[in-house]
């Protein structure tokens, strides 16, 4: 080996090794979720004199990776190598993996997973022998929910990422990079919103252009499995898969239920690569990442992973304080923002939940005639509220103001009475009294047994300290806000 080719290894494990720190940096910058949906498909170019080239598989992804991490990741390299002074970031790299395989062998039919009966779903209502199922419009209609469609989402932070994906695949299905669009998510937080949006979309497009219609088949992998059995038991398999096959769209909500169904994934499989060979377009909705999907064949998980992923988080304060106005307006019923807040507020775990209390209050709005107030909200929501109030621990509450003052969590319970732990102390005795149902004097003993006018204390001075000192009060309300979250 010459002398030249080892400068070069040696240099190019070094540009690896900085490409390595820069990678895990940014993800404990942005996060492991963000950094999933954004940056981890980011490859490294080639090094030319003071510039680095980075690759990403798509247009969209590299415009909104050099528009958001841009300027971060230019100084991240600098500060690893001196001599790098412009990061190029631009479509490309290694996609092989995603790469379809083709195969001219006709595939097996795999046998059934032979499922138990889910509740409440018969296989017979889900019959699909074909002459009620003339074309997977019909089947489509059916399922789609006219109110889910684009203008009715509202986007804000957690989920403007997932709802930009599912804007670029409704104009411009089956689209290099977007193919398959994977949405994932918690429950309630929009992705069969957004799957039946843009199936409207597209349907509303076609027709503007006056085109023939989309065909867009949209179930929900629990279907798809039954419909697959049910196929199988009447001997109509080769119907089955000709009516998969000649959608224009195929759309596959909640697939974490193929889970261990594994013959049913094989089928799933011979469908998806067939498709996206074809250049139709599919879009999947799931609880969890392709890479977090626990009992996926790897293969089908790396195909998964190949086209777009994009992830819902769970709302924030200001999310749900916008879906609120929106559909209080949507309904045309005057609600207070006092209302609105206290519901935001309360109701913190997903969409679904703070859009069911809202439509409770109007109706019970529109059945009394009576105008909402806050005073009806807790009368209407009593029960619901009640549900949602999250048990916050003692413990819980120290181990966060301990870690934000940076004190010692054995300090709260320590008789150290400098100023430094004596304030926090007081601050985690307030917001127990205030987050708990606990009474002063146990709370005092999770104090290092603290007698209660010891806490009694702490609340009123803690209370006068937040009248007086803004940014005080602005403390204590943040740390109550990250323990109620
Ligand atoms: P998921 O499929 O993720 O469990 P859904 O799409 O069924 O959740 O959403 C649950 C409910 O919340 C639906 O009624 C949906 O319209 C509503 N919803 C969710 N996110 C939004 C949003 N960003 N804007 C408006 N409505 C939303
Ligand atoms: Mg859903």
């Amino acid at each position: 080996m010459s002398t030249t080719e080892q400068g070069e290894i040696v240099e190019s494990s070094q540009i690896a090794a900085q490409w390595a720190r820069i990678r895990s940096r940014l993800q404990t910058e942005v996060g492991e979720v963000e950094y999933r949906t954004w940056l981890h498909q980011m490859t490294l170019g080639a090094v030319d004199g003071d510039e680095v080239t980075v690759h990403l598989p798509t247009r969209f992804l590299r415009d909104w990776v050099s528009s958001r991490y841009g300027t971060r990741m230019n100084a991240l390299w600098h500060h690893e190598n001196q001599s790098i002074r412009r990061v190029d970031i631009r479509v490309g790299g290694p996609v092989e993996a995603c790469m379809p395989s083709v195969s001219a062998d006709p595939v097996p039919l795999p046998q059934p997973d032979v499922p138990a009966p889910p509740r409440g779903l018969s296989i017979v209502t889900l019959d699909n022998a074909p002459e009620d199922r003339p074309d997977a419009r019909s089947d489509l209609a059916a399922a789609l929910d006219s109110r889910f469609t684009f203008d009715a989402f509202v986007v804000g932070k957690p989920n403007e990422f997932a709802y930009a994906c599912a804007r670029r695949v409704a104009e411009e299905p089956a689209s290099q990079g977007f193919n398959p669009l994977f949405l994932y998510g918690g429950v309630g937080l929009g992705k069969t919103h957004l799957m039946h949006a843009i199936a409207w979309e597209l349907a509303a497009r076609s027709e503007a252009a006056g085109k023939r219609p989309v065909s867009v088949a949209y179930m929900s992998a629990e279907k798809f499995m039954y419909r697959f059995i049910a196929a199988i038991r009447s001997q109509s398999t080769m119907e089955f898969k000709e009516q998969l096959r000649s959608v224009d769209v195929l759309m596959v909500d909640d697939l974490q239920f193929l889970i261990g169904k594994d013959n049913t994934q094989e089928e799933f499989f011979h469908t998806f690569n067939y498709l996206v060979e074809a250049g139709k377009q599919i879009v999947i909705s799931s609880d969890k990442s392709p890479s977090a999907l626990d009992g996926l064949e790897d293969r089908l998980r790396t195909r998964l992973g190949c086209g777009m992923v994009a992830d819902l988080h769970t709302t924030t304060y200001e999310l749900r304080i916008s879906i609120l106005e929106t559909k209080a307006a949507r309904a045309g019923v005057p609600v207070p923002p006092k209302v609105l807040e206290y519901l935001a507020h309360k109701i913190t775990s997903n969409v679904r939940e703070l859009e069911g209390a809202l439509n409770r209050l109007i109706a019970h709005a529109n059945l009394f005639g009576r105008a909402i107030t806050l005073e009806a909200t807790h009368e209407v929501l009593h029960d619901l509220l009640k549900a949602h109030d999250r048990r916050i621990s003692i413990e819980e509450i120290q181990k966060k103001v301990a870690e934000h003052y940076g004190i010692r969590l054995t300090d709260m319970s320590s008789a150290r009475r400098a100023r430094q732990v004596a304030r926090p102390r007081q601050v985690a005795m307030y917001l127990a009294k205030q987050l708990t149902s606990r009474s002063l004097p146990e709370i005092g003993r999770k104090f290092g047994n603290r007698d209660h006018t010891t806490v009694m204390h702490a609340v009123s001075r803690v209370n006068e300290l937040m009248e007086r000192d803004g940014s005080f009060a602005e403390d204590v309300e943040l740390l109550r806000r990250l323990l109620e979250s």
